[in-house]
């Protein structure tokens, strides 16, 4: 099969052939339908020295061969994937926390992942795929996973108003869930314009460019108030100071961008507020049946998030060109 690999940290992706990957006994063969450029693969693939690793972790297939224990499935089922492999039978896996499972393996990081003809996941960590939901939206069921848990983790009051810190696919999958679960005004801050335009097309009641307005000032003149839930989705340092500056006094702030690099922040200003923190990180299994079932049932389209699609020949210069500042939300591999 043919796959895409890592190279030295900061080189172009490069493409190469690999023996077909063989189903271990509770494992599903996939033919990779669709699978998801994230802005963690970027990360990865600029800091680690993991040369021969076949990045993607958000991606859905149709099933070519089951493993003699791995029930449930037939030839030709879709199915979307967890990004994590995990043991099944843990109390964080009988409880639907793949993340909390102590033998979880990072898809596309710890073993192969999608960015390939072929790949190979335990049928307990897929999710089957209704018809009316396409490959596009198979890709995206991990990104929508990731964001519902994030939206989950701030506990929104009904028609409270809420601000998105950051415009990418996680913001913009967040001001979608944010919508549709009954937040009032939904702002989304991101100094690029066309993801100021796409998030509105996903849900946001209004948009604000942080380098050319106070986003406090602007929020509060848009619903009347300063925002009582912060969602940061950036993950660069000095965010979180800034979350926490912008928020309403007794605010829940949630960060869900990852930030690899130290960070400061001034803790009189969360404190003085009594701000309510929280981190999110990945998902719980039951975001995944949702995220199917409300595209299924026509209560969301995340399709507006997807601004192109590559083939695996052009997936490495696309790549090293999405580490540049782009007007591209999800870009999509079609192997
Ligand atoms: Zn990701
Ligand atoms: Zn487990």
């Amino acid at each position: 099969m043919r796959v895409a690999i890592l190279q030295q940290p900061g080189e172009p992706l490069a493409l190469a052939e690999r023996p077909d990957p063989e189903p271990e006994a509770d494992e599903l063969l996939l033919r990779v339908d669709a699978c998801g450029i994230c802005g963690s693969d970027l990360h990865v693939s600029d800091a680690y020295p993991l040369p021969g690793l076949v990045l993607g972790h958000e991606f859905c297939g149709t099933v070519e061969a089951a493993g003699p224990t791995a029930g449930g499935y037939e030839i030709g089922d879709r199915v979307a994937a967890l990004s994590l492999t995990t043991c099944g039978t843990c109390a964080a896996c009988l409880s639907g926390r793949p993340r909390k499972c102590p033998s979880a393996v990072m898809v596309g990081i710890e073993r192969p992942g999608g960015f390939a003809e072929y790949v190979t996941m335990p049928a307990r960590n897929v999710f089957r795929l209704p018809n009316t939901l396409d490959a596009q939206h198979g890709a995206l069921i991990e990104p929508l996973a990731v964001a519902l848990h994030t939206v989950d983790r701030a506990a929104l009051e009904p028609g409270g108003h809420v601000l998105v810190v950051g415009g990418g696919p996680v913001g913009l999958a967040v001001a979608l869930w944010a919508r549709q679960l009954g937040a009032g005004e939904v702002v989304v801050s991101d100094p690029v314009a066309n993801r100021r335009s796409l998030a509105e097309r996903v849900g946001a009641s209004a948009t604000v460019d942080p380098t050319a307005e106070d986003v406090g000032d602007t929020f509060e003149r848009l619903t009347g108030e300063r925002p009582g839930t912060v969602i940061e989705c950036v993950g660069t340092p000095g965010l979180i100071q800034h979350a926490t500056d912008v928020a309403a006094v007794d605010a829940t702030v949630v960060i869900a961008g990852v930030c690899m690099a130290p960070d400061t922040l001034l803790p009189i200003v969360p404190m003085t507020k009594e701000l309510d923190v929280r981190f999110a990180f990945y998902y719980r299994a039951r975001d995944y049946d949702t995220a199917i079932s409300m595209i299924d049932r026509e209560r969301i389209d995340p399709l507006p998030l997807v601004t192109s699609e590559v083939s695996l020949d052009e997936l490495p210069s696309r790549f090293q060109s999405l580490k540049s500042p782009s007007d591209d939300c999800k870009v999509l591999v079609r192997p």
